[in-house]
């Protein structure tokens, strides 16, 4: 698998967890992108001061407000990223922000199956309709026919607890809601795929394995990975796609996983 070589990302969720810890690497790159949007709920706060850290070091660090469940911030991200790329394209959308509320099948409620939907779906959904002008500009700007991530791409975070052949870790947690969020953004992914092939964006789903982080928990299991080894795996997978991966559901080795 090569290096991954895109001019411009923009990463959700980007100030801790597995979304800084792509933001870190694509800043680590040999040949690190022209433009690295790190998106997050409130880039002048202390949860975003490893942000702040990176972005006074990187000029090409770029931290944009965003919360995935209000449109009106996501279209004001989508404004304020085209006006920085002036006239060129988004190459890669990183759908990461997530939530995870543990309930059991009785214990589950309206108003965390609403709020789960809104981040983990509905947010992603919205993020890539605001973003498609940029990544069908960048689709259109690269030479090439076929697809991959460096010409243009949604990668949609979602996570094998949404996996409905092989219900993952069902002993851990029942998750409802995040699973049921999961799934139904594993489907997006397919339907992106479907509707967005024509203007020449891959799209594709990813499990980051049971990653280290405060979503991950503190449980000790011998399967579990650090953020590193997870983002380094997944942006090696990512660097790799070609046309023949659009609509999958792959793991951070680039194992296919199942639906
Ligand atoms: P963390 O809980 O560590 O981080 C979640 C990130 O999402 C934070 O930056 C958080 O921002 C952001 N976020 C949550 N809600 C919103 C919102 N409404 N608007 C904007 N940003 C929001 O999670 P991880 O890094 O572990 O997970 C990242 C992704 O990977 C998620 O989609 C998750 O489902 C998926 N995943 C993780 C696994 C794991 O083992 N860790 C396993 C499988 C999948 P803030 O700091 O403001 O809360």
């Amino acid at each position: 698998m090569g290096e991954l070589r895109v001019r411009s990302v923009l990463v959700t969720g980007a100030n801790r967890g597995i979304g800084l810890g792509f933001v870190r690497h694509l800043l680590g790159l040999p040949n690190p992108p022209e433009w690295v949007f790190a998106a997050c709920r409130d880039p002048k706060g202390q949860r975003a001061q490893e942000l702040q850290n990176l972005a006074s070091k990187h000029p090409n660090l770029v931290i944009i407000p965003l919360e995935v469940t209000k449109p009106a911030s996501i279209k004001a991200a989508a404004a304020s990223v085209g006006e920085h790329l002036k006239g060129s394209g988004l190459n890669l959308l990183i759908n990461n922000a997530g939530m995870l509320v543990y309930k059991t099948l009785d214990a589950e409620t309206q108003e965390d199956m609403s709020q789960v939907y809104a981040t983990n779906t509905i947010g992603p959904l919205l993020l890539s309709q605001a973003f498609l002008p940029l990544l069908k500009k960048a689709a259109q700007g690269s030479p090439g026919s076929g697809l991959s991530c460096s010409k243009a791409a949604i990668i949609n975070m979602s996570s094998y607890a949404g996996s409905i052949q092989d219900v993952y870790l069902w002993e851990y947690g029942q998750a409802l809601s995040y699973r049921c969020s999961k799934a139904a953004l594993n489907m997006l992914t397919k339907c992106q795929s479907l509707g967005y092939r024509e203007h020449g964006i891959l799209c594709a789903a990813f499990h980051p394995g049971w990653v280290k982080t405060d979503m991950g928990g503190t449980i000790e299991d011998k399967t579990r990975v650090t953020v590193d080894v997870s983002v380094r795996g997944m942006l090696n997978v990512i660097s790799s796609l070609s046309e023949k991966d659009t609509g999958t559901f792959l793991d951070w080795k680039g194992k296919v996983v199942p639906w």
